[in-house]
């Protein structure tokens, strides 16, 4: 049996219910008008399925995860 050591996470995705495979920081810059152009990173969890999925979808749907946990 091959077993990998890994790094144990147990955190899930941040855009699903999914168990985390990998966690990145992203840095992504919003222009608002209250910050201009505010550069913020983040740091994401991301399930298989949602490996190639960009940060601004990422925080899309993270926040429609955080809405639905209500
Ligand atoms: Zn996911």
């Amino acid at each position: 049996m091959n077993n990998r050591k890994m790094k144990e996470m147990n955190h899930e995705c941040d855009a699903c219910f999914n168990k985390a495979v990998d966690v990145r920081t992203e840095i992504f810059s919003y222009p608002s008008e209250n910050e201009n152009n505010a550069i913020r990173k983040i740091i994401l969890y991301r399930c298989e399925q949602h490996l190639d999925t960009n940060v601004h979808e990422m925080r899309k749907l993270a926040s429609i995860k955080r809405e639905s946990k209500k």
